[in-house]
């Protein structure tokens, strides 16, 4: 029993340390929240205990589930499409994950990393835009559903962009290589599509978003509906870098090295770590393009709609910060990559959509703009809405104030 004690300290106060050392900024309850998530994690793979964990988890989300689901079914949107289209339609929004705008050639970034977006034609790239918080299963869930960081309790009592497309007679799709956790909020929403696939291993092994390519290919040949709304979610650019790109996608170097994880000699760790976040940037740039092409090749109504969770640090400051989800967010974890690939058939049934969104492209843009813009772009409406959040619609507030959620449950004004 003694032996177990120490074992199980001796892991607790590692983890700690490793927090310390990834966020030396952070308050202390952060450091600790850190600590025990993967130290949970680590007990998960001890048996006995670990099975025990994981069935109270399991037990947990089936409550969790079934109240969602009773909720939802309450708290309707009673959408609908505002045209009588007969032809197909196909709308994608895909999830991106620690990408930073900093780091896109789309953006003047110096590094040609978006050789291949560069020479897509139609596509729309907004130039500012500001994440609302700074953590995955913070941030999806406020482009998902009309959750904001002044409501953010409002994600677990909120029906999510998969139900308004549901009521507006679309089928819905979830693609994910993003693993979930049987108590996460995503297991919530995703469990509300019609389709759903997830192709995540672990994040600690190599996990390539193009595995996605495929799974898209079957859902895009789909016969049993001419409308569809589908979900991509990436592991795209989260740490460890290395293990997000395949061989052949490794243009910047020296990389770090897979055993390193952190240390207190980070000036060194600057240039391997930006060339491997770079490469897995470029190999993302490859994967949203082969999206963007299948779209194409199916010459259909579309558009595919990228965004970012959160940005990421790279050492970039004299406080040597690394990774994401500072209280005190830094520019490079705020700005975001956004834009919109409108495929001709689109732009030809929708002209004036696709010229506001042309005419928005250097306004202010939150993260929770993407709800209120993906209902806006696809012509669905609903008693409640609010267009003067969709950058689509010419009644968009372009002055508006943006927001961050902090973890500590804080809010900072960023405007
Ligand atoms: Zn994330």
């Amino acid at each position: 029993m003694l032996g177990f004690i120490i074992l199980n300290s001796t892991i607790f106060i590692r983890e700690f340390i490793i927090a310390h050392k990834r966020n030396k900024q952070d308050v202390f309850i952060e450091k600790l929240d850190s600590a025990l998530f993967t130290y949970t994690q680590k007990l998960e793979n001890t048996y006995p205990l670990g099975f025990f964990i994981k069935l109270k988890s399991v037990v947990t989300s089936v409550d969790q589930i079934t109240e969602y689901n009773n909720i939802v079914v309450k708290n309707k949107f009673n959408s609908a499409k505002k045209d009588t289209l007969k032809d197909d339609e196909i709308y994608v929004l895909v999830l991106g994950e620690s990408a930073r705008k900093h780091n896109f050639s789309l953006y003047g970034y110096h590094r040609n990393t978006n050789p291949l977006l560069a020479r897509q034609k139609n596509l729309i790239k907004f130039d500012d835009v500001k994440t609302s918080a700074g953590f995955t299963h913070l941030s999806v869930p406020m482009i998902l559903s009309r959750t904001t960081p002044q409501n953010n309790t409002q994600k677990f009592s909120e029906p999510t962009l998969v139900n308004a497309f549901k009521e507006a007679s679309f089928k819905t799709y979830w693609l994910s290589n993003q693993d979930y956790k049987s108590s996460s909020i995503f297991k919530l929403y995703a469990q509300q599509v019609d389709y759903y696939k997830n192709t995540a291993v672990s994040i600690d092994v190599p996990t390539y978003d193009e595995i996605l390519a495929k799974e898209f290919t079957t859902v895009l040949n789909d016969t049993t509906s001419k409308k569809k709304f589908i979900i991509l979610h990436l592991i795209g650019n989260h740490y460890r870098y290395n293990l997000r790109y395949p061989k052949a996608f490794q243009k910047f170097n020296p990389i770090t090295s897979n055993k390193v994880l952190f240390s207190n000699n980070e000036k060194n760790l600057k240039e391997p770590f930006t060339n491997s976040y770079d490469n897995s940037i470029l190999y993302t740039d490859y994967v949203l393009n082969l999206f963007i092409d299948a779209l194409k090749k199916t010459k259909k109504i579309s558009y595919l709609f990228y965004i970012s969770d959160h940005g990421e640090n790279l050492y970039d400051t004299n406080e040597h910060l690394f990774l994401h989800g500072q209280l005190n967010p830094t520019k490079y974890e705020l700005n975001i990559p956004l834009f919109i690939w409108l495929s001709k058939q689109y732009q030809e049934e929708y002209p004036i959509k696709t010229t506001i969104l042309k005419e928005n492209k250097s306004k202010k843009i939150a993260s929770t703009n993407s709800f209120h813009t993906i209902l806006d772009l696809s012509n669905i409406t609903y008693p409640t809405e609010k267009l003067f959040k969709s950058f689509a619609n010419k009644k968009f507030d372009s002055l508006q104030k943006r927001y961050f959620y902090r973890i500590d449950k804080t809010i900072l004004k960023l405007d």
